[in-house]
């Protein structure tokens, strides 16, 4: 109780001093406290020396921090830290701007998504450094395939790894872009880290071309060759459509540690609007 009154009186004066600019820097101290001690925290009682700063006519007192102001400052850090690094990590992930925050708790389970959203979550789940699995999310466009693989790559940022959402269509095209150009190597598109937890190639099957299917070809054989993770979201309904839009050598890759789940429901966005329209 003692030490309460103590601190609620140190504030008060210091509160009254930091209004009071006549007071010179050494009177503020000595009210706060006698000069010849040193400083002692009524916190977590530790006891500091003064060092004394002659500055223009005036002194200074200054002090180390004691261990509380310390681990407080600690916390603060690592608090700042770790919100720093999740932003990082979701702006670098590249998941449309929508769905850079989305959790599986945001999802509503339509009849036709269950499947998909429970093999989602497993996958999640299970991963880890050495997971080297491929899921394969189908469905219709609209039907919330990308919705999905993001609700996967913020579970695993969530837990520290880097994630990247490569959406092939704009990734192909801009590599298209270079074609023929003098700076073609500057402008080129930067291929997905190596380094990366997990890859979402989002969107494939309207890689057609030949050229598309060997720049795919690249992405994929050097995931699959050092047993890295992919999800890959498609609007192909199953293994033969896939084929024909990327190639045996890619499916190949992606089939041989992968899982398939289609989504049956319809598009969320023709869903709404239909709703919408009825309800006129
Ligand atoms: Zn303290």
């Amino acid at each position: 109780m003692e030490a309460l009154q103590d601190l609620l009186e140190r504030v008060r004066l210091s509160e009254s001093l930091m209004n009071d600019t006549s007071v010179s820097s050494t009177a503020r101290i000595r009210l706060e406290t006698t000069p010849d001690e040193d400083w002692h925290c009524l916190q977590c009682g530790e006891v500091l020396p003064w060092t004394v700063i002659p500055m223009g006519g005036r002194y200074l007192h200054r002090r180390e921090q004691c261990r509380c102001e310390r681990e407080t400052a600690r916390l603060v850090a690592e608090v700042e830290t770790r919100e720093l690094t999740d932003r990082t990590m979701r702006t670098w992930a590249r998941f449309p701007v929508d769905f850079r925050r989305i959790t599986f708790a945001d999802v509503r389970a339509v009849r036709g998504m269950e499947r998909a959203i429970q093999a989602a979550k497993q996958f999640a789940e299970g991963f880890s450094h050495s997971h080297d699995r491929t899921l394969i999310i189908s469905g219709e466009v609209g039907c919330g395939k990308t919705m999905l693989a993001a609700c996967v790559g913020n579970a695993i940022i969530a837990r520290r790894y880097w994630v990247q959402c490569l959406n092939l269509v704009n990734y192909l095209e801009s590599i298209r872009r270079t074609w023929g150009r003098s700076d073609a190597a500057e402008l080129m598109p930067e291929p997905p880290s190596p380094d990366l937890g997990l890859l979402v190639l989002d969107d494939l099957g309207t890689q057609a071309q030949a050229w598309h299917h060997d720049h795919l070809y690249n992405i994929v054989n050097r995931r699959y060759m050092n047993h890295q993770a992919m999800l890959v979201t498609t609007n192909c309904r199953d293994e033969r459509e896939l084929l024909g839009c990327i190639g045996q050598r890619v499916l190949d890759r992606l089939l041989h540690r992968g899982d398939w789940v289609d989504i049956t429901a319809p598009s969320y966005r023709m869903a709404e609007y239909r709703r919408r329209k009825a309800s006129k």
